[in-house]
């Protein structure tokens, strides 16, 4: 639905849209979803280039040859980039919450995911604490589904 000049700024188109959708997952991003299920991050790994994938990749980036098969990632990592979002966005949690790109041991690229169990009442001291480098660790939720939100990552208890 599009109203139009409903507002005082008479150029404002104001929209909606509600999708109903079946996304295939396909072959790789199935298994590391499976693999989830189990507690298992799966990485794909290029022989060649000695270079691994988190999101897992068919192709390696590097040689753009298929990727020769499957390593388990380590349940640790070091974080490489972070941040804590202040602003509310639709269809995702309240804010404060941290998300981090971890590159989890045993692989070259970095997954981002949901930081919790961090005191977020002071942003900026939060912040102090997911500096690249800083080590976390993998947390799966009891009852893992076959999704991205089965686990989140963790920071060391101090
Ligand atoms: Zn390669």
């Amino acid at each position: 639905m599009v109203k139009q000049g409903s507002d005082k700024n008479e150029n404002v188109i104001y929209g909606e849209w509600h999708v109903r959708y079946k996304y295939s997952v396909g072959k790789v991003a199935g298994k590391f979803f499976d693999g989830l299920k189990q507690k298992k991050i799966l990485a794909t790994y290029c022989d060649k280039c000695k270079l691994s994938f988190l999101p897992p990749r068919a192709y390696c980036e590097r040689s753009f040859e298929p990727c020769s098969g499957w390593i388990e990632a380590g349940l640790e990592g070091v974080i490489e980039a972070a941040t804590i979002v202040t602003a509310e966005f639709e269809n995702l949690p309240k804010p404060p919450y941290a998300i981090a790109y971890v590159r989890l041991d045993g692989v070259s690229t970095a997954m981002i995911n949901f930081v919790r169990g961090l005191d977020l009442s002071d942003v900026k001291r939060a912040a102090e604490r997911l500096k690249p480098g800083t080590r976390v660790r993998v947390e799966f939720k009891d009852s893992p589904e076959g999704r991205i939100t089965d686990f989140h990552y963790v920071l060391p208890t101090p």
